[in-house]
């Protein structure tokens, strides 16, 4: 049975693959030789949803890992951890078969649980992060995940550029050093240096986007060149966009009367305005409608449905003369599973151009941008041992893919069966 070997490219957009297939000996194989193309990420479209959507094969109406507290009331945006994924992965569907997986930096995977095989977790990382404990000593030596990175443009480049090195290092030594039928090597730089350098005419932005796009095409042909018997599988948890304004939906609510802010000193908003979770835990008691982020609305009064709905969709941006939002639909129409009703009510997917924001930052409905939040549902996906040709796929048609190929069922709770 062959072995797969997957490439977990955080935030790698399917246009930039795109332009750069040519510049890229990896990509170039990609494009000449796998099935490969657009692909559509679960909703909301950020990492801690698409990457567990990605490793359990459900969406998270089935994982519960956007929903409310249960007890509380209140509604996180999203988990943070494992323990709030509901399901197995594809690593604890592996290990029942009695086949072994390495798995490596991907998010969502704090605390580290048992499994056959090694799992490094990513960020929010504490003291559980490896698993098996004793290759935490080798592993440290070249990995340290709580390091957080620089903020000047040329530290933060080449503390990613250093970091696709060590994460090479790490991700080479662990799948030499054993027997794995499974391997996710996950890389976190696209997303981060998109995030910071995106929004910005500045070539040289560019340039150092592009850079580290080429050097994570070389991390993995490298990888592969090392296990050149495995098939090779690229998946991605969202891709990325630039934006030039954001939409305020708490402030609509706050002005409409339905988001009930307690009394408020200066020094109490400019609170709110630093951080965007003390609004979620603070703010809502006796209000009828709030966000608590990603573009979801929480409805506590169901007979204002329809009048957010048709604002909402009718809303045109004053400074560019467009609609900022391409739909707002209810839950039903976006997620299923068991935790569906403790879900958001709704779901406002913003245009391209516009990102939807959860604080009170503004009076105002609108502003120009202040924070990077520009993810977008279409990443790039890649298998090899598949028909070449370009097709666009979903997110969750990827796990189902890979239990194919390993020849293990592909379990009857899983949104998809996997690409022919
Ligand atoms: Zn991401």
């Amino acid at each position: 049975m062959p072995r797969v070997l997957v490439f977990a490219l955080d935030g790698c957009s399917y246009s930039v693959f795109n332009h750069l297939k040519n510049l890229s000996p990896f990509f170039k194989e990609i494009a000449d030789n796998f099935r490969h193309g657009e692909m559509t990420t679960v909703a909301p479209a950020t990492t801690a949803i698409g990457w567990p959507a990605f490793y359990t094969g459900k969406n998270p109406g089935k994982t519960g890992n956007f929903r409310r507290e249960q007890g509380s009331g209140l509604l996180s945006a999203f988990s943070k951890s494992r323990n709030g994924v509901d399901g197995d992965s594809l690593w604890d569907i592996l290990t029942k078969e009695g086949m072994k997986s390495v798995v490596f930096n991907m998010p969502i995977t704090y605390p580290a649980t048992e499994l056959s095989g090694v799992l490094v977790s990513s960020f929010d990382s504490g003291s559980n992060w490896i698993y098996p404990e004793h290759f935490k000593e080798d592993v440290a030596k070249i990995w340290t995940p709580q390091e957080s990175p620089p903020e000047s443009r040329g530290e933060f480049f080449t503390y990613w550029w250093n970091r696709i090195e060590a994460e090479y290092k790490v991700a080479s030594a662990i799948l030499k050093g054993g027997e794995w039928d499974l391997g996710i090597i996950t890389f976190l730089a696209l997303d981060r240096m998109q995030h910071k350098l995106m929004n910005s005419d500045d070539p040289l932005n560019a340039m150092m986007v592009i850079e580290i796009y080429k050097k994570i095409a070389r991390a993995c042909k490298e990888l592969w060149d090392e296990h050149k018997d495995a098939e090779v599988v690229i998946v991605t948890d969202h891709g990325m966009r630039s934006t030039n304004a954001g939409f305020y939906l708490n402030s609509y609510f706050w002005k409409m009367g339905w988001l009930k802010i307690p009394p408020l000193g200066e020094k109490m908003l400019n609170n709110y305005r630093k951080t965007e979770c003390s609004l979620v835990n603070t703010v809502f008691e006796n209000s009828t409608v709030w966000s608590p982020g990603l573009g979801s609305i929480v409805l506590e009064d169901q007979s204002l449905r329809k009048e957010i709905i048709l604002f909402l969709k009718e809303y045109i941006d004053p400074l560019y003369d467009r609609p900022v939002f391409d739909d707002v639909l209810p839950r039903e129409e976006v997620w299923s599973g068991k935790y569906l009703n403790q879900m958001p009510d709704l779901l406002a997917m913003p245009a391209p151009g516009y990102e939807v924001h959860w604080t009170l930052i503004t009076t105002s409905l609108m502003a120009m941008n202040t924070y990077t939040d520009h993810s977008l549902r279409n990443g790039l996906y890649a298998v090899s041992g598949l028909s070449p040709e370009e097709k666009p796929a979903h997110v969750l048609d990827i796990a189902p893919t890979i239990l194919n190929i390993l020849g293990v069922k592909v379990p009857s709770d899983f949104d998809r069966r996997g690409l022919k």
